[in-house]
């Protein structure tokens, strides 16, 4: 399964050579949606994903699911009812959490720059709050004490490693996230004597790895340093949440992760757990890895032209919507992503295409120069691998088209 390359195979179902979403075939879902571009979830591939994970992670470990991946809502939902707990980092996000049933006690509210208002929502409705800062305790106590209501309080660490060649790295070194683990002794002890509920630590330190090796050895990392801030503090743990960082591949050549050696390791850890663990829940926090495969964004060829030389496809669908796609989410070299003729994914004659949005810039491009099956106007083009970080990571009003539909299904 490891040897799958991103290219050639998507995870989604191909049937007659044509992209097959929740059993729809992409010219069907068109008619259902109402037309293109749109974005589409396979609910069963969301189901499969989480049933390998928690196939080969150890039984002790809980799934949370970061809602900034993909925040639509039947598809909190819908993860909602898989996986143990919500990462929020917003209170619209917490809205979100709520509507989908999850009970409170199992959403975690992390992000710098809470205002007063969120953090008097998530104290209210019993949300742990994650504190990115000393300020932020000081004034999630105030609040608390104003709305006679404990608070569940958590401490996000800032680590002293990092999660090398990740994607985004998001710990280590000055950083506005999370709070130095040299005073989170301290804060712990701060949150005690103050009567709020501690929750424990969450310890995020990246993004899109890709590499096992990289990931157990952030992971046993995470291990230590939670064990000696909560000994300095005299504390056992309730959570530990040891982030996630797990990728996913987008790119010709990336593999999948093996999650075999990870969960190997994890249980190892686990096994071997200092007494300051001993009663801790142990979560695992995903998101681009649980909904990332299950999508596809689809649009429809407006125009077909060479430019001295090169073919260009034009498309009703582009950066505005998918700015992930067109390389510019934080991507040092533009890369493609897998991008197909949704009706002739591998099959019939195949031509060098470079596939374009609408829109009047150079950024706008899906696809450069990529071997693809032939495009005629009116023909669906699939960007596969965009269930994560699509259409709520994309800057929608530029250029004012309407914006995209999206259909789990
Ligand atoms: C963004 C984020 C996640 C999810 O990251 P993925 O790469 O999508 O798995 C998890 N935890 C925190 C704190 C985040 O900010």
């Amino acid at each position: 399964m490891s040897d799958r390359p991103a290219h050639t195979a998507p995870v989604l179902h191909v049937v007659d050579d044509a992209l097959t979403i929740g059993g729809c075939r992409v010219d069907t879902l068109v008619s259902m949606v109402g037309g293109t571009p749109f974005y589409a979830y396979d609910r069963e591939v969301i189901a499969q994903q989480v049933r390998r994970l928690r196939e080969a992670l150890p039984e002790s470990v809980s799934l949370h699911y970061a809602i900034k991946a993909n925040p639509m809502p039947a598809v909190v939902e819908h993860i909602a009812s898989l996986v143990d707990g919500l990462d929020i980092a917003s209170i619209g996000e917490m809205q979100l959490a709520l509507d989908s049933g999850t009970p409170s006690a199992a959403i975690s509210f992390a992000g710098p720059g809470k205002r007063d208002i969120e953090l008097e929502g998530a104290i209210a409705s019993g949300v742990t709050v994650n504190l990115e800062s000393v300020n932020e305790l000081d004034r999630a106590l105030h609040i608390a004490d104003r709305i006679g209501v404990a608070p569940h309080l958590a401490i996000r660490v800032n680590p002293d490693f990092e999660l090398k060649r990740a994607g985004m790295a998001m710990g280590g070194g000055p950083k506005p996230f999370g709070i130095d683990a040299e005073i989170v002794p301290d804060v712990i002890k701060r949150i005690i004597e103050a009567d709020a509920v501690f929750r424990g630590l969450q310890i995020y330190s990246g993004s899109q790895n890709l590499n096992a090796d990289l990931l157990i050895e952030a992971q046993r990392a995470t291990f230590a340093l939670a064990d000696r801030l909560a000994t300095a503090a005299s504390v056992e743990l309730p959570t530990l949440n040891i982030g996630g960082g797990f990728g996913i591949p987008y790119f010709p050549g990336e593999r999948l992760l093996d999650l075999e050696p990870i969960a190997d390791a994890l249980a190892a850890l686990l096994k071997q757990r200092p007494a300051s663990l001993h009663g801790s829940e142990v979560i695992l926090e995903l998101g681009r890895f649980l909904i990332g495969e299950s999508g596809a964004y689809v649009c429809r060829v407006i125009d077909r032209k060479v430019s001295r030389g090169r073919l260009f496809i034009i498309t009703d669908g582009g950066m505005h919507q998918h700015l992930a796609a067109s390389g510019n989410l934080g991507q040092l070299i533009r890369k493609n992503y897998p991008v197909v003729n949704a009706t002739q994914v591998a099959g019939g004659k195949r031509e060098s295409a470079t596939v374009v949005g609408p829109l009047c810039t150079p950024l706008d491009v899906l696809a450069d120069q990529i071997d693809i099956g032939e495009l005629q106007v009116g023909d669906l083009v699939a960007v596969l691998q965009s269930g994560a970080y699509g259409l709520s990571a994309s800057p929608l009003r530029f250029l004012g088209h309407p914006p995209p539909k999206e259909i789990l299904v």
